[in-house]
């Protein structure tokens, strides 16, 4: 019999938009002993994420949770629980992820408009909020910033225009959330969707997902309990219920709620990753981590020009911990990932549909979001370009980048901690 070898996954600096590193302590998290779903022990903990969940997504909602799967599991759950057949659905498209929520929304036999910008691009908010008042969709659903691009787009209109015309503003700010500002109140965004293994460092597996009173009605008229553990008030005849049970958000609340219904069973350890993950977040402070988002974008940005590359996403709408390198012409994009890889141990990503083998995307999110991975991604860049014949500046981009981190006008210092990074 062939004996298995203990796992022995080799060390990896992680620079993609996601998986990124996980923060060790989220790590020693995950191995805290598991607890029964309904252990107040473990309720307790579930109430606790809810309460820094709010915080980050910094809502006053009630309704704050994570839903058990990956990123698309939280899009999956807020489209399938408040879409019935018929509505319709607005949705603009600036990237690949903007695909995905049509793909999510279409199953639901619903009817599908889509408005579409070039790749690298996105909408001029008034164009959207025309365009809601043409539709005039139940759902708006639009991705805040799209990873595939690099570009994030902005909401601050869109929500109110939202709230105005009577449409439910769903939003995919996967990447965004622990990242950069995603303001959930602020711009009356309905449902947001967060990510754990993006800006939170935490193993992907869970989706935190916010919705406000909006949603909680629809909900309220769809809800329909599992006939196992129905009681007699739950015996109501409903027109059209949730078509997924493992999704239904009106089922999941009671979970999270109160009542504790019982429906899945909770993914303890995950649950154990995203409290201290959330716990990290808020450890640190919302304003500091994006400053901190912010200083290392601008560490990597400053040293990929100073090498002579150009930058995809040069716009003021850049997602800040997305940075899009236009690959040399001449130069084999995926041979030179395979070497930072092999060499390294560095991962950076490419894209997809138009621009795959165009750009390159290197991440800087959460753990992975500092100043001594900055520095050997482009110490390790500039070597694996001058191996592949890239006619580059040579000895420039380590040098641009210590200028960011030495620049009294930044004076934040990237300390080795990650989390005292942005504190003077
Ligand atoms: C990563 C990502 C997703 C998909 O997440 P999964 O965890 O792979 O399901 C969705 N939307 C955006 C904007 C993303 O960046």
């Amino acid at each position: 019999m062939t004996a298995f070898k203990e796992i022995n996954a080799p060390l990896r600096t992680i620079m993609t938009p996601g998986p990124v590193e996980a923060d060790p302590r989220v790590l020693r998290a995950m191995s805290t002993p598991i607890l029964g779903q309904f252990d107040p022990a473990f309720t307790q903990m579930m109430n606790e994420t809810m309460e820094m969940l709010r915080r980050i997504f910094q809502t006053k909602n009630q309704w704050a949770f994570p839903i058990d799967g990956t990123s698309r599991s939280g899009i999956e759950a807020v489209l399938c629980s408040v879409l019935e057949p018929g509505d319709k659905v607005l949705i603009p498209i600036f990237g690949r992820f903007g695909y995905l929520l049509t793909e999510i929304a279409e199953r639901n036999g619903v009817e599908i408009h889509t408005m579409e910008c070039k790749w690298g691009e996105v909408f001029d908010q008034q164009d959207i909020i025309d365009e809601m008042k043409r539709i005039q969709p139940k759902v708006l659903a639009i991705v805040h910033g799209e990873t595939s691009t690099g570009c994030m787009q902005p909401l601050d209109k869109i929500g109110p225009a939202c709230r105005e015309l009577d449409v439910l503003c769903v939003v995919d700010a996967v990447a965004t959330i622990g990242g950069t500002e995603v303001k959930v109140d602020e711009w009356q965004l309905d449902a947001v969707i967060g990510g754990t293994q993006k800006c939170f460092s935490v193993p992907s597996g869970m989706a935190p997902i916010t919705y406000n009173e909006r949603v909680e009605k629809i909900l309220a008229a769809r809800k329909k309990v599992e006939r196992g553990v129905a009681t007699e008030q739950d015996r109501v005849n409903v027109q059209q219920p949730i078509r997924s049970n493992y999704f239904d958000l009106s089922q999941l609340q009671d979970y999270w709620g109160p009542r504790r219904l019982n429906h899945h069973t909770e993914a303890t350890s995950m649950l154990y990753a995203l409290r201290e993950g959330a716990r990290i977040v808020l450890e640190e402070g919302l304003q500091e981590r994006f400053e901190r988002h912010r200083l290392h974008e601008k560490a990597l940005i400053e040293g990929i020009k100073a090498m002579g590359l150009g930058l995809f996403n040069d716009v003021p709408w850049k997602l800040p911990m997305v940075t899009c390198v236009n690959i040399p012409a001449g130069v084999d994009g995926d041979s030179v990932r395979t070497m930072l890889l092999q060499q390294f141990g560095i991962e950076i990503a490419s894209s997809f549909g138009p621009l795959h083998g165009k750009i390159w995307r290197i991440g800087t999110m959460g753990y992975s979001c500092r100043k001594e991975n900055i520095l050997f991604v482009l110490g390790a860049l500039e070597a694996v370009l001058i191996r592949h014949g890239a006619a580059i500046q040579i000895g420039q981009g380590l040098q641009a980048a210590l200028d960011v981190y030495e620049s009294p006008v930044v004076a934040l210092e990237a300390s080795e901690s990650p989390y005292a990074a942005v504190k003077k």
